[in-house]
């Protein structure tokens, strides 16, 4: 007699989440495309498969998060990825938001500050066989500054403000996107920079675990 072999309860469908991103204003279809593609429930804790779909925030230890669904989507359609773009994220995680980056530049850098999600985000990505990606451990309130310029930067943890080395390290005509406010609450600011200028300009409130480090929080 063989016994049947069971799938993974995934609760809601992949379909369902990208119906409901599409349903909050999220139109970019490359974006969409990305969301597609990467499977969510492969970087969420086995215990917590069956919210895989849902649009919230996940616990992956350490206090951390997989981010929201509809942040990581809104953020990836404000930094406007083109094909050949190197692009810096700051809290790597799970490595869902690294894999969408990944998806749509070139290259992708990313840096976390707790080794062990960093290890565990670089296999995950290995197995899904991105090649395109680089690992840090260390302060990415820092950046990454023997790599910049980046074309886009992405910060996935509450910042008190945008730190300076990260401006610096943004190529002209680079966007970045980072939260900014309080530990509690923020906004997420998407920043261009323009020249010697960086304009600002506000996307919605979040929040985000906080950014630990030296231009960060203590
Ligand atoms: N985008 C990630 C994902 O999809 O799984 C979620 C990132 S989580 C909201 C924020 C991450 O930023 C945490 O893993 C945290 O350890 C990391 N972090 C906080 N401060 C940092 C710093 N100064 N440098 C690098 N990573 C940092």
């Amino acid at each position: 007699m063989s016994t049947p072999t069971s799938e993974p309860d995934l609760g809601r469908s992949p379909e369902a989440l990208l119906r409901e991103l599409r349903e909050e204003g999220i139109h970019d279809a490359r974006v969409l495309a990305a969301l597609a593609r990467v499977p969510r429930h492969a970087f969420v804790p086995p215990h917590l498969l069956p919210h895989a779909y849902e649009d919230r925030p996940l616990p992956i230890g350490h206090g951390q998060t997989i981010s929201q669904p509809y942040i990581v989507a809104l953020s990836t359609e404000a930094l406007a990825l083109r094909p050949l773009d190197r692009a810096l994220e700051i809290g790597t995680g799970s490595g869902y938001q690294t894999a969408i980056l990944a998806e749509l530049a070139g290259e992708v850098y990313t840096v976390e500050r707790v080794p062990e999600l960093a290890a565990s985000a670089e296999e995950r990505l290995r197995t899904l066989g991105y090649t395109n990606v680089r690992f840090r451990v260390g302060d990415g309130t820092l950046g990454w500054p023997e790599e910049a310029p980046f074309d886009a930067i992405l910060v996935t943890a509450a910042a008190p403000r945008v730190p300076n080395p990260l401006l610096a390290q943004l190529a002209p005509g680079g966007r970045m996107v980072i939260p900014v406010g309080g530990r509690v609450s923020q906004e997420l600011v998407l920043v261009r920079r323009d020249g010697d200028r960086w304009v600002q300009r506000r996307l919605c409130p979040c929040t985000f675990v906080p950014l630990i480090g030296e231009e960060g929080w203590t």
